[in-house]
């Protein structure tokens, strides 16, 4: 199955084009990803008019270079997949309409995508993940651990109560004069720190159902940077590093809670799936590599370009759906607010 994929939730317009194999297997033979952070800089957060009107002006045409890149014509791709939510409305309108527009002039299925399942499934076109796996999202705006026993079969083991991680970071990045987007900025900043200078907390750990709280981690930042203002340079580096420990800690603590719930479930898991931008983040995959392995599994994690927003995971889960006869009407609606356990599933398709 050829399928060209759309993403624009948030602050990245791209396309894509994604073959699954019979056998499952995947391969990308265009991923091009247009960021629009340099529209957004000034105002040191996404603008969501702002964003939508980005994505009407380059979308067309990165169809046109994913397309070209993969050296194949829109009547030879098999299903056009777009991402119709969670996200900022406009742009996901942008994206499910020139989705809609593709597959009624090319008479191919649509697949309208759940932004949060592609990142999901992101670690099985990167990797063999057969179900179940414990996934871990953590994103801009999701922070969860599920267990995922198939396509849409997401159960919700926790999340979090407050902030999400990647908003944790951008808000600290932010409150410390990094710029935008956080996360990147904090990780090399906390390359030259001390993770040891400042003692933050780490809310719920050793809790026994896996929630994560965010927003005291955060005050405590603040707390500590007015303390010893005006910052110097090492100030902020040592801050930044203290942050990522701490991140690196509740990760960790709340990802041994989830296995072990999962264990007590009866699922033995094929991975922990790490998946979403904070992914990218070196020192949270290093931790998670060990903290799978004590706990008898193993990190499957895409390569941190995977991690953030791209077209390919749109067009893999477009796949993967369509591979399972799972495909939508040209009456898909955009959603803003889209749960992983509201997601049809494969069983619901056989029902139907
Ligand atoms: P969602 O997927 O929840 O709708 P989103 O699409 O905006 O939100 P992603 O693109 O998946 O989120 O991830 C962006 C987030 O990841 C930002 O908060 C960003 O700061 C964070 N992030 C990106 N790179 C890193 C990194 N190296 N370390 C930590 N955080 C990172
Ligand atoms: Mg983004
Ligand atoms: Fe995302």
């Amino acid at each position: 199955l050829l399928l060209l994929g759309i993403e624009t939730t948030c602050d990245e317009t791209a396309a894509a084009v994604v073959r699954r194999r019979a056998d499952g297997t995947g391969a990308i033979l265009s991923n091009i990803v247009h960021s629009q952070t340099e529209d957004h800089a000034e105002y040191g957060g996404v603008v969501p008019e702002i964003a939508a009107r980005a994505h009407v002006e380059v979308l067309d045409h990165l169809v046109a270079r994913a397309l070209r890149a993969a050296g194949l014509r829109l009547d030879e791709i098999d299903g056009i997949a777009a991402a119709a939510g969670p996200g900022l409305i406009g742009g996901v309108i942008v994206g499910l309409t020139t989705a809609k527009a593709l597959a009624l002039a090319a008479n191919k299925p649509l697949i309208a995508v759940n932004h949060l399942e592609a990142h999901a499934l992101t670690a099985r076109l990167t990797d063999k993940v057969p179900f179940p796996f414990l996934l871990l999202l953590v994103s801009g705006g999701h922070t969860q651990l599920v267990a995922v026993t198939g396509i849409g079969e997401y159960e919700k083991l926790g999340g979090t109560m407050d902030d999400a991680i990647g908003e944790a970071f951008d808000k600290t990045a932010k409150m410390l004069g990094l710029p935008y987007p956080g996360g990147p900025a904090v990780e090399r900043a906390a390359l030259q720190g001390d993770p040891e200078r400042f003692a933050l907390p780490r809310p719920l750990h050793g809790k026994p159902v896996p929630d994560f709280s965010l927003s005291g981690l955060k005050t405590a930042v603040r707390i500590e940077a007015l303390k010893i203002a005006p910052l110097s340079e090492q100030d902020v580096n040592d801050l930044c590093a203290s942050f990522q420990a701490a991140v690196v800690d509740i990760l960790a603590d709340r990802v041994r809670c989830a296995l072990r719930l999962m264990r007590h479930q009866g699922l033995k898991p094929s991975a922990l799936v790490l998946a979403g931008g904070v992914g990218a983040n070196q020192s949270v995959r290093r931790a998670l590599h060990k903290v799978a392995a004590d706990g008898g599994t193993r990190l499957a994690v895409p390569p941190p370009e995977l991690c953030t927003d791209n077209g390919a995971m749109i067009a893999w889960a477009g796949a993967e759906r369509l591979a399972r006869g799972l495909h939508d009407g040209l009456d898909a609606s955009p959603r803003a607010r889209w749960p992983l356990g509201e997601i049809e599933g494969v069983g619901a398709a056989r029902a139907a």
